[in-house]
């Protein structure tokens, strides 16, 4: 497997070579890390210099953290690292992508601006794909001249570790542009398992509700939130307890999710927590802001 940490298969680089991760944030270089580590050449794309700066930082540390696990020798590390390339200009950092993976902020404005700026700059062949948690892919399909090259590529924090890929179809998704993002996923040691587009998709439409129902079981005062993580922890043998995670994935996301599913439902099912709103107005956002249902 070493082998394609240094170059990728001669095929595949016909097809594809050139990565545009949009956001250097928590995703952005979990994703940025994982491509360059497996051949491709990699542009990292922020409007923070400063994001951009602690990004390279955190992907030299997590490497580094891969190499004295033995999980890969120092060469591989040095050749991902080469393989990366900052830009703080969406235009420059885009030029040569066949495949884009936007993973900026969780906002529909911002989604919506970049993939109408990304239609315009990236070359006709390139495939567009977002990392987004619920933001409907058909809708960012739409406001650009390609909507079959659009998808969804969620991928899963951390990035360099976890296995799973939300391949999401929006409506008009083609099955070839399907066919090499599962491919792509693939080569990247990722099991990729594809959806369709709806509010959640998979991922969060199942355990978003899970972690609204554990904020209620508090605010309800059933138990505390100790209690109520270690109820899953070890009766239902989930490795971290539900408000735990709610803290690690952040309290704002959690919240923005929600609401897609109650907007996108209209179900009152997934009306989000008061307990969960308060805590947002209140920036305790978790483990991000070291204060959320637990001190960090
Ligand atoms: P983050 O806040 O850590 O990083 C977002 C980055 O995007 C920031 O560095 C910001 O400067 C940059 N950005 C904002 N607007 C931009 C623009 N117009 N052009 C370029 N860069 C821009 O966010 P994150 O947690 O990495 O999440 C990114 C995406 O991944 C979101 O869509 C989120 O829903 C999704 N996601 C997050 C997780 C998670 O656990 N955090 C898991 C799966 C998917």
């Amino acid at each position: 497997m070493l082998a394609f940490f240094l170059s990728l298969p001669y095929q595949f680089k016909t097809i594809m070579h050139h990565i545009s991760v949009i956001g250097s944030g928590t995703m952005g270089n979990g994703i940025a890390h994982t491509f360059a580590l497996f051949g491709f050449e990699v542009a990292l794309v922020d409007i923070s210099q400063a994001a951009l700066d602690r990004a390279i930082l955190t992907i030299e540390s997590n490497l580094e953290r891969q190499v004295n696990k033995g999980a890969i020798d120092s060469a591989a590390k040095i050749s991902a690292l080469r393989r990366l390339h900052p830009y703080n200009h969406l235009k420059d950092g885009v030029a040569d992508a066949d495949l884009v993976v936007e993973a900026a902020t969780e906002n529909e404005k911002i989604k919506l601006d970049l993939f109408t700026s990304l239609d315009g700059f990236c070359k006709p062949k390139a495939i567009l794909a977002s990392n987004t948690s619920s933001i409907s892919i058909t809708k960012i399909a739409s406001v650009t001249s390609r909507p079959e090259q659009v998808i969804g590529m969620h991928f899963m924090n951390p990035v360099p570790l976890m296995k799973l890929v939300e391949v999401i179809r929006g409506y008009s998704t083609s099955d070839v542009v399907t066919k090499k993002v599962l491919d792509v996923a693939i080569l990247l040691e990722k099991t990729p398992v594809e959806v369709n587009d709806y509010p959640g998709f998979v991922a969060n439409r199942i355990l978003m509700p899970m972690i609204n129902e554990a904020i209620y079981t508090l605010f309800e005062g059933v138990a505390t939130a100790e209690a109520i993580d270690a109820v899953m922890k070890l009766g239902m043998a989930h490795p971290m307890g539900p408000l735990q995670l709610a803290d690690f994935i952040g309290l704002d996301v959690c919240l923005s999710i929600m609401r897609v599913l109650h907007e996108g439902f209209g179900h009152s099912k997934y009306a989000p927590c008061p307990l969960l709103v308060n805590m947002v107005q209140a920036g305790k956002l978790g483990k991000k802001t070291k204060s959320g249902f637990f001190t960090y």
